[in-house]
């Protein structure tokens, strides 16, 4: 099954497309985990999407379909993938389409006051990466991890100014992807400003009933 996850950043379509991919068997191809791999690995396109990805805008289409190309043409993605933080504007679903007929698009549905929120609570452990939700899922101790007893700190890009800068090139360039996929007839829809577990049992339905 060939699907696409589409959202808003902090929709949850990432935990989603993990947990779901674990119970089917499907891969989950996040352009973000790969172009974040990139950069760790300084290789030559981790050089040119650091700072697009540092201030919250997008990876050319040129470089972005040139990757999940390649990724697509792995063994592992041949009973299907889940792709999560792809397509993220029109050119981009027209590339795919162009070589990949796909099964379905969910469109996590969650609201910018919701995303901010969820985003902007999150922390994280300098030294073992556990993260955490001051709200949702608090430390035992403020600011500290209660795996290794590590300092807890915000990412750059959960920074009030980045979350709002994401979701702005959210809604101007990757929404009419809803339209797009919705008009073929391929989009479904899906609450997502409840729990994880709440968005699974909407999702495993939904999916026993795409043709694949
Ligand atoms: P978020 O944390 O906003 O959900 P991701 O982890 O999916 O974002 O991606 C992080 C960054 O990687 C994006 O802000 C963008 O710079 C880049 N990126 C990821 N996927 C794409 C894409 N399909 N097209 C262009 N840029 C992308």
């Amino acid at each position: 099954m060939r699907l696409i996850f589409l959202g808003a950043p902090g929709a949850g379509k990432g935990t989603i497309a993990s947990a779901i991919g674990t119970e089917r068997g499907l891969p989950q191809v996040s352009t973000g985990d790969l172009f974040r791999e990139a950069v760790k690995n300084g290789t030559e396109l981790g050089l040119r999407v650091k700072g697009i990805m540092e201030r919250g805008e997008l990876v050319p289409d040129e470089l972005t379909v040139a990757l999940v190309r390649e990724r697509l043409g792995r063994p592992d993605t041949a009973k299907g993938y889940i792709l999560d933080g792809f397509p993220r504007t029109i050119p981009q679903a027209e590339a795919l389409a162009a070589f990949q007929r796909i099964d379905g698009a969910i469109n996590f549905r969650c609201g910018d006051e919701v995303v901010v929120r969820r985003l902007s609570g999150r922390r994280i452990c300098r030294s073992c990466g556990a993260i955490y939700h001051v709200e949702n899922m608090p430390p035992r101790r403020e600011g500290v991890c209660d795996r290794c007893g590590g300092e807890l700190y915000i990412r750059d890009d959960y920074r009030l100014e980045s979350i709002r800068n994401r979701l702005r090139v959210y809604r101007e360039q990757t929404e009419p992807l809803i339209g797009w996929y919705r008009g073929r007839g391929l989009l479904h829809d899906i609450d997502s400003e409840q729990t994880v577990e709440k968005s699974l049992e909407q999702l495993r339905p939904l999916l026993a009933g795409l043709r694949s």
